[in-house]
Order: C-alpha cells, then structure tokens, then sequence
C-alpha cells in the first residue's frame, strides 16, 4: 500500500491540504526538566499499555559498564595526539564509505526490510518481544524489543492514534516516515519498518543504546573541545546527508540526538521534518523548540535549509557550554533570537566563538554552509574524523537464561 492510502486509511482523517495546513500551524516547544523515567511511566501506566506490560520481560541488553562511557570516550578523545586528530581532510563522499565499510548498521535497515518483504506480510506486534521502556515521547512509549524469529534487537516506538487524531498529528507521523525511509545514513538513526493495528501505529527503530545526547550532556555537565566538535562533525554530515535528499530537520537539539553503543550519534526524530523546496517557494510553518528557533521563523518570515545551519551553531554553543545562548522566559528567548544577543562563557576557544559566530546571523544566506563548517579550523583542529570505536559493544543477554 502506498503511504498516501496507509495513512489515510489508518490516520481516519482525510489527507486534505486544509488538514495539513491547520494541523501544522504552531508548534512550539518549549524544554523542560525531565522527569524521570519512573515517573513518566506512572503517569502512562493505564490500560494503553497492560497488554505490553503483562508480557513476561525475557531480555535486557547489559549496558556497556553502567555509564563508563562517560568518561571513557571523554578521555579517550583527550589522549589523542593533535596529530592522530590532523587526519586528511575528508570530503562527505570519503567520510560516509568510511563509516560504511566500518558499520552495519546502515545496510542492516535493508536486510529487515527486506525478511519483511520476503515473508510477503508486513511486521506485527505478535512478531516481537518486549523488554524495558526506553522512553516516552509525546504521543506514546518507545521499548526495547526484538523479534521472536531472528532475536533482532530494535527499538519499538507506539503512538496512540488517538492521541494523534485528538492533536491533529496524523501529517506529522506521515512525515516522520516518508522521510525514515528515505534516509540511509549510517549517523542517522535507520527506520527499519513501519506498521499499525486498531490502535496504535508501530515505528520499528534502530535502537541507540545510550539514549539521548541530552542525558549525556547532563551527566558531564559540558563537553570538552575535543568531545563537542567531534559530535558537530558528525551532525553536519549527518545533515548535508538530510539536505542532500531534500529533507530539513528543523528541531535538531540534544533530545533529538541519540547516541549509540560506541558514542556515535544518532539524529532521529524525523517529525518536524520537511521537503526542502524550489529555492523560490519557502516554509513558514513555526516549529521547534524554543531555544532552537532561528530568527526567521521567530519573525514569522520564511525559511530554507539554512534554519538547520543556525541550529548547528546553537547546539555547538549548549554542548561546550552545558546551556541554550538565548536561554530565558518564553519572551526573553524570542527578544535575545531576534536581537542575536548571547554572551560567550569566558573559557570558549577563539576558534569555538568564530565557529559559532558563523552560524549565529541573522541573515540566513550568511549562514556558514555545512560543507564550509566541516571544513573550518575548529573542527579540524579538534574532531576526531572518524566514527568512534571500537568500544565494549552491548551485550544482550536472557533474563531467563
Ligand atoms: P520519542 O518519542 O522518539 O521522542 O522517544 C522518546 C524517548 O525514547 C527518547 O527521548 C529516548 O530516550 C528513547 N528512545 C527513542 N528511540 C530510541 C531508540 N531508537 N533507542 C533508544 N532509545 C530511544
């Protein structure tokens, strides 16, 4: 079935333009403390998920050393000599059949695809076997599962199509898997299939054993140089790879990076996700998350590609500094976006400030190009270029066993 039909048919909404549009208009997010996933999983633990919940939990995966990655990779990085850190100079073409030849994980998406196909039936929640909660996002749980045939590990994300018809979010979901399918990038988290039932629409993942960019961040505090350029470098792979199949990601932020078992990044959350258009039709749905906002769709004007670009500076500033640049009240952010006010912390490197300076204009067309960033002194001088590992790999074990 196409996914214009799958989604029609399974959303029960019609897939007007009217509804696209009135469903897209403002959704702005705002970031709060997290509570904990204890909590998060109270506050869900109704019917939704007693059938989920009452099946026996036959598997975890024995994280790499509790969070030894913490401090490993951060030392790790440090140990490099400037000279190991001065690799030739990659171009994108180099660096992706680098990471490809070095992980499987991008034509695994393939491979499960393709066992989908071959059995000539689409997946079904029967088809798996639950472990832990991962997480919960705004319209349902994400656990660790794997399928009963293969044991192959994933990550099983279920969105309530209730929830999704109540908020209008039915475009949304949509997008989120056009473009899952269309990316293959080995930092990108890989969508491997897609299915629904009565209630719920089913999103098997990739699964990124260290979870969030954020929880990473929060346990160090700030990245070191080293550290925090090593993550842009591969963010602005990782997006010229998104823009080069004509796709803006326009919520990038440390939520929406997951990381995973050797440190590597992985950008997901595909939902506010758009096509790129003709250079002279633009967007100008607002979106995101507060502190992330380009001043363009602050200023209600519209955008391109080029809203990513801004967010690379922003998060490049969050991950050496362990906070947002125009962090304050909802109006205080808007004023310091528009007014491009942050303050640099006084122990940013030069080379840091004029990198991030770079992105931080106003003016979209002077945005340092990802290309451009890839190539500048702050990265070279401080990204390791490759991806990281090799690193004591998750082992997953039997609970029963
Ligand atoms: P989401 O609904 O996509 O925002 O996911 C909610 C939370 O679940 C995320 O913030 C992560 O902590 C966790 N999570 C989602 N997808 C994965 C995955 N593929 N691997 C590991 N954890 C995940």
């Amino acid at each position: 079935m196409v996914l214009e039909q799958f989604f029609a048919v399974s959303c029960c909404v019609p897939a007007t333009d009217t509804f696209v549009v009135t469903s897209l208009i403002y959704f702005l997010t705002k970031r709060k403390p997290q509570p904990s996933m204890s909590d998060k999983m109270n506050e869900d633990r109704h019917d939704a998920y007693a059938d989920i919940e009452a099946v026996k939990v036959p598997f975890d995966v024995a994280q790499c050393d509790g969070d030894s990655m913490y401090t490993y990779l951060p030392n790790w990085l440090n140990g490099l000599t400037d000279e190991q850190l001065r690799a030739p100079p990659m171009t994108p073409n180099t660096f992706q059949q680098y990471i490809r030849h070095s992980h499987l994980e991008a034509t695994m998406g393939n491979s499960v695809r393709k066992m989908a196909l071959n059995e000539d039936r689409l997946f079904t929640i029967d088809d798996f076997e639950f472990g832990r909660p991962l997480g919960k996002g705004a319209f349902g749980i994400v656990y660790l599962a794997r399928l009963k045939k293969t044991k192959f590990i994933c990550a099983l994300k279920m969105l309530h199509k209730s929830k999704i018809n109540e908020y209008s979010m039915a475009e949304q979901v949509k997008i989120e898997t056009e473009s899952g399918f269309k990316l293959n990038h080995p930092l990108i988290l890989t969508m491997y299939d897609v299915f629904h039932d009565e209630k719920r629409f089913y999103f098997m993942l990739e699964y990124a054993p260290h979870g969030q960019l954020y929880r990473f961040l929060q346990k160090v505090r700030r990245f070191s140089d080293r550290l925090a350029a090593s993550y842009i470098y591969q963010i602005c792979h990782a997006l010229e790879y998104c823009h080069s199949k004509s796709i803006i990601h326009r919520d990038l932020k440390p939520e929406n990076i997951l990381v995973d078992c050797c440190g590597n990044l992985k950008l997901a959350d595909f939902g506010w996700s758009t096509k790129i258009r003709h250079a002279d039709t633009m967007n100008t749905t607002a979106c995101g998350t507060l502190d992330y906002l380009a001043p363009e769709i602050v200023g209600h004007k519209q955008y391109q590609y080029q809203v990513d670009n801004w967010c690379v500076g922003v998060l490049a500033f969050e991950l050496l500094a362990g906070r947002a640049p125009f962090e304050g009240t909802d109006d205080e952010t808007k004023s310091k976006i528009a007014t491009i006010n942050y303050k640099f912390p006084d122990y940013f490197s030069q080379p840091a400030r004029r990198f991030i300076d770079n992105l931080l204009q106003k003016d979209p067309k002077k945005r340092m190009p990802l290309p451009d960033c890839i190539a500048h002194p702050w990265l070279q001088k401080n990204a390791y270029k490759y991806m990281f590992g090799p690193y004591k790999c998750p082992v997953y074990v039997n609970i029963d066993e």
